[in-house]
């Protein structure tokens, strides 16, 4: 799970940080409206800036929501949890089409298909798999198993 389908105020932080695109955006607009009413200091900024810098120079006490499509998440939230982003100071918010990655139990490869996928066709081996609810956060895939053919 590299992060969720709707944002989530989390009180109590001194300031919030946005980091999104423009739809990224409209989906954190009750956030920051819930930021605004309380006060609360925030900065937004707007990809394709980069955001390492800018995540750096933040103090401690921050929380940050990062809201891009599925495709682009993982790579940020990579980013952010270099920088020393815990779980509990971020949140990562993704819309489109998601996608995750299939590990295939006999040749190990990797296949990417749309999330909630039951069945799937190995890439590497053309095996038929079913995709199991088994998430592998060493292989960043959910574990396929052989699918039974009736
Ligand atoms: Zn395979």
């Amino acid at each position: 799970m590299i992060g969720r389908s709707k944002p989530m105020f989390i009180e109590g932080k001194n300031k919030y940080l946005f980091y999104a695109d423009k739809r990224g955006l409209e989906i954190l607009a009750p956030i920051m409206y819930e930021v605004r009413k309380k006060t609360i200091p925030l900065e937004v900024v707007l990809e394709p800036e980069d955001a390492s810098p800018w995540l750096r120079n933040q103090k401690m006490g921050s929380y940050l929501y990062i809201c891009t499509a599925w495709e682009k998440l993982e790579r940020l939230k990579s980013v952010a949890e270099e920088i020393g982003y815990s779980e509990e100071e971020a949140q990562y918010i993704g819309y489109g089409v998601k996608t995750i990655q299939i590990f295939c139990c006999r040749c190990h490869g990797l296949t990417e298909v749309i999330d909630q996928t039951k069945m799937a066709k190995c890439d590497h081996c053309q095996l038929k798999l079913s995709v199991s609810d088994h998430y592998s956060s060493l292989r960043q895939a959910y574990l396929g198993y052989i699918a039974t053919i009736k």
